[in-house]
């Protein structure tokens, strides 16, 4: 079963090597288990429902409970000290696109307000009801999960948008195709999800971000149905309609049905590692592979700092000793930074590619250590995050942030966050570990992505504020640099304050006046992405 209170399925674990346990003490200090709420005790807190009764609606306290918060680090805080400050008084599920409209329409005549819920996946407090105000009915979209369509000739398949990821490669492959949208969070996000988060999978380089992937679909609002054709491959007819709904993180209304192009499952599909002597030769490497168009699938490119944790975290000391030596005697030693790349496509195609990325890494001083590291990656992909409940439940918090800039500003930005990052917690006396990788490459650019390690404090509260500190500062490091506020994971609640640096005035009152027209009563997911009048300040939606 899932677990209610941490990331994934509860019989799946994933252990700290001791070595690792070690390192985690020197780096940052010895932890203590924290003490958890239990279920049962959570569960009585939650208030009766102020929803009338409605055939489609659950108002059991379980449901309420597991919809209450998603799993951003402040989510993982309330559920594991049970200091939740609202719960969604229902939970619907409805299971097609007309009882979807009946529930728009019974929260309409309730005054409630509705949030739509995919995979409940969200790191920066999408589905998270808001204190003190309307009712709340929380919508979970999985029940739309078939495949309704297939269009074999153009390749494009349409899905109830609550299809989560497993199960949209299952019903794809029976037609020996695949989306490729594989985000971290693979196992449960959904469909419509991706589209209203405008989410990137780890092989968005072969594939596409899901706006590239996203051909149409059919939006339950509240002023009525929008209907996004997906008949044509390309259209003048104005702006495009699709880009108000991707990234629309509920506020817009309900996505019920999702049309996408898929791809042919690829002839060949390996991971290769290659490590550089340091960070920069990796990088201006992987600046190449995008620039002379190099047809890989993925590229990831960790600093030394994130090579070095993620080797000692993998365990396998025998195997990471042999490596070790035999880079040193290739000149790669104590800086030494990780390249994974991936092909997949036709036999002919991956040849010439990996011949290709090779040579362009060996150029600049890459050694190719072959498969191995870069398959079993791809085997463990979705199992790294179970490793987060093993850290919380040893007294660690981890939590990750993310941006995209250009060539140009890449080192400048690594430094700045992760200086907003380390010495963050130095005045309580605490240490913090981050580390980073490149992701998502563009030829003009790519993302960034830190992840930071600190310890849980005795109480809740105090573990949030070092959490509000090192966001803030982290936050403010990245737009004072003209970054973007997120790469994928959205903006939510966490990152509203934030959006108009990067909107504008004019830019987040126009978001706000489109989500108006299709919503004049404010009913939809209110509190994230923009408020009423344009932004949303932190303390608009009250402690996160
Ligand atoms: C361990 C982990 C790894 C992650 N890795 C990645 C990653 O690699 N790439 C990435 O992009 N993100 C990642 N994320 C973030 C998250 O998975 C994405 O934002 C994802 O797209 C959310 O999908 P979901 O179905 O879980 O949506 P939810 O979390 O349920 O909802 C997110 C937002 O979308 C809205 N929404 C959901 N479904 C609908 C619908 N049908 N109609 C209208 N609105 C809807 C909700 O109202 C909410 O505002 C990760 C998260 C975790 C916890």
């Amino acid at each position: 079963m899932r677990r209610w209170n941490g990331w994934g399925d509860d019989t799946v674990t994933h252990e700290v090597p001791e070595a690792a346990r070690a390192k985690l003490a020197e780096w940052i200090g010895p932890a203590t288990a924290p003490v958890d709420a239990t279920l049962d005790e959570v569960m009585n807190q939650v208030q009766p429902s102020r929803l009338p009764d409605h055939p489609l609606v659950v108002t059991g306290l379980l449901e309420r409970v597991r919809h209450a918060r998603g799993q951003s680090l402040p989510d993982w805080l309330a559920l594991r000290s049970g200091q939740i400050e609202a719960f969604p008084d229902g939970v619907a599920f409805p299971t097609d696109d007309e009882q979807v409209s009946a529930l728009l329409e019974y929260a309409q005549k309730r005054g409630a307000e509705l949030i739509p819920y995919g995979g409940g996946t969200s790191v920066v407090g999408h589905i998270n009801p808001r204190p003190g105000g309307r009712p709340v009915l929380t919508v979970n979209m999985g029940r739309l999960n078939r495949l309704r369509t297939f269009d074999h000739k153009s390749l494009q398949a349409t899905f109830g948008a609550g299809v989560a990821g497993p199960d949209l490669e299952a019903q794809l492959r029976a037609h020996d195709c695949t989306l490729g949208h594989f985000p971290q969070s693979f196992e449960y996000s959904t469909l419509g999800g991706w589209v209203a988060t405008r989410s990137s999978g780890q092989q968005s380089l072969g594939y596409g971000r899901i706006e590239d992937l996203f051909v149409g679909g059919r939006v339950e609002s509240p002023g009525g149905l929008l209907r996004l054709p997906a008949t044509f491959p390309a259209s003048a007819a104005g702006p495009d309609l699709r880009q108000l709904v991707l990234g629309s993180e509920g506020r817009l209304g309900l996505i019920t049905e999702v049309t996408v192009r898929a791809s042919p499952l690829p002839e060949r599909e390996d991971f290769h590692a290659v490590f550089f002597p340091d960070f920069e030769s990796g990088r201006e490497a992987t600046r190449l592979l995008m620039q002379t168009g190099v047809p890989l699938s993925m590229l990831r490119l960790s600093t030394g700092r994130e090579t070095a944790t993620t080797l000692i975290l993998a365990g396998h000391e025998l195997l990471i000793g042999t490596l070790e030596r035999l880079l040193t005697l290739r000149g790669v030693s104590e800086q030494k930074a990780m390249l994974l790349f991936g092909i997949s496509g036709r036999e002919q195609l991956a040849r010439s590619a990996r011949k290709e990325a090779l040579a362009i890494t060996g150029e600049h001083g890459g050694v190719h250590v072959g498969r191995t590291f870069g398959n079993e990656w791809h085997k463990g992909r979705f199992h790294t995050p179970y490793l987060r409940n093993t850290l919380w439940e040893l007294g660690y918090a981890v939590d990750t942030l993310e941006t995209a800039t250009s060539w140009e500003q890449v080192p400048e930005m690594i430094t700045a966050i992760e200086e907003a990052l380390i010495p963050g917690l130095e005045a309580e006396g605490e240490r913090v570990h981050a580390f980073t990788h490149l992701s998502h490459f563009y030829k003009n650019g790519c993302s960034i992505y830190t992840t930071y390690l600190f310890r849980l404090a005795p109480d809740p509260a105090t573990t949030l504020h070092r959490w509000q500190r090192l966001k803030e500062a982290a936050s403010k490091a990245i737009v004072g640099l003209g970054g973007t506020i997120s790469h994928q994971h959205g903006v939510g609640v966490d990152h509203a304050p934030y959006l108009q640096a990067e909107k504008g005035v004019l830019g987040t009152g126009l978001l706000a006046a489109a989500l108006d027209y299709f919503d004049p009563e404010g009913m939809m997911n209110p509190g994230k992405l923009v408020g009423r009048s344009g932004i949303i300040a932190q303390d608009e939606f009250g402690p996160t």
